[in-house]
C-alpha cells in the first residue's frame, strides 16, 4: 500500500477501524470519515508511522463528502482508494417500517456510496484506484426484519458491479465484500437467543472478527488483487455459498 491514500469511512470503530489500521500497517495513508470522533484512531495511526487525518463527515450529505474529498486531496496529496464502509441498520418487519426508518438506512448506507464514488473518482481518473463497498450476507441472501438493510446493500453491489464496468478503462477497480456475522457494536446487540441460533447455522462454528473482514478488503485494494473487477466477496464462515 505503499504511497496510496485511501478514504475509510466509519472507520472511528468497528469492522471501519480495523480496515484503516491495517491499510496503515501495511504501508498506506489513511483519511477517515466519520460522524463519531475518530482522532484516537488516527493518532494510533501516526504512532506507527503512517500519515492519517480524521474528517467529521456526513456521508449521507452529498456537498459535504465532496468539499471533505477535495480537502484530503489538498492535506494528502491524492485520493487512490476508498472504502464505502459506513452502515446503520433499524431492523422492523416491513408493515411496522416507518417512511424515516426506510429512508435513512438507504440514505446511510447507498446513497453516502454514490457521494463518496462519485467524488473520488473525479480524482481517481486521474492517477486511477481502488474501491470496496462493504455490503452484507442480507443484501446477498435477504433477511426478515431487514427490508431496508438488505435492499441498501443488495443496491451497493448492483452499484458496484455498474461502476467497475464504467471506469475499467481508467484504471479503476470496484468490489464489494460482502460480511456475515461479525463481532462488533451492530452484531453485540442482537439478542442471545439469535446469536446462538446463527452460530449453528455458521459451518465455521465461529463468528468473523473484524481483521477477517479487514484482510478481504486489504486483498481487494492491493496489487494482490489487480485483476480482480466487479466482485463480491463473501467473509461469513460460510454461512451462505
Ligand atoms: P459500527 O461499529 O456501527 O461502525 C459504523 C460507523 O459508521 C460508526 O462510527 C458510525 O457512527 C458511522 N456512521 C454512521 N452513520 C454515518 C454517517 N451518516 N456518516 C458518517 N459516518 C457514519 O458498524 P460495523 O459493525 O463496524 O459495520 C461496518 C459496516 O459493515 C457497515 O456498513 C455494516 O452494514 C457492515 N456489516 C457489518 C456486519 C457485522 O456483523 N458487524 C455484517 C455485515 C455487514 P455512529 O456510531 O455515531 O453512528
Amino acid at each position: 500500500m505503499k504511497d496510496t491514500v485511501t478514504i475509510v469511512t466509519g472507520a472511528s470503530q468497528g469492522i471501519g477501524k480495523t480496515i484503516a489500521e491495517f491499510i496503515a500497517e501495511k504501508g498506506g495513508d489513511v483519511a477517515i470519515f466519520d460522524i463519531a470522533d475518530g482522532t484516537d484512531v488516527v493518532e494510533g495511526i501516526r504512532a506507527q508511522g503512517q500519515r492519517a487525518e480524521f474528517y467529521h463527515v456526513d456521508v449521507t450529505d452529498f456537498r459535504a463528502v465532496e468539499v471533505a474529498i477535495n480537502t484530503v486531496v489538498k492535506d494528502m496529496g491524492k485520493v487512490t482508494g476508498l472504502v464505502n464502509n459506513a452502515g446503520i441498520t433499524n431492523d422492523k418487519l416491513l408493515i411496522r417500517m416507518k417512511e424515516e426508518e426506510w429512508d435513512k438506512v438507504i440514505h446511510v448506507n447507498l446513497k453516502s456510496a454514490f457521494n463518496c464514488t462519485r467524488a473520488a473518482v473525479k480524482h481517481m481518473l486521474r492517477t486511477g484506484g481502488a474501491i470496496v463497498n462493504i455490503s452484507s450476507i442480507s443484501g446477498v441472501m435477504g433477511n426478515a426484519g431487514q427490508a431496508n438493510y438488505a435492499a441498501s446493500k443488495a443496491g451497493l453491489i448492483g452499484f458496484t458491479k455498474s461502476v467497475a464496468k464504467e471506469y475499467g478503462e481508467r484504471g479503476i477497480r470496484v468490489n464489494a465484500v460482502a460480511p456475515g456475522f461479525i463481532r462488533t457494536k451492530m452484531t453485540d446487540a442482537l439478542s442471545e437467543k439469535t446469536q446462538e441460533d446463527m452460530l449453528k447455522a455458521i459451518p465455521l462454528k465461529r463468528f468473523g472478527e473484524t481483521t477477517s473482514v479487514a484482510h478481504a478488503v486489504y486483498f481487494l485494494l492491493s496489487e494482490y488483487g489487480n485483476y480482480i473487477t466487479g466482485e463480491v466477496i463473501n467473509v461469513n464462515g460460510g454461512l451462505h455459498m
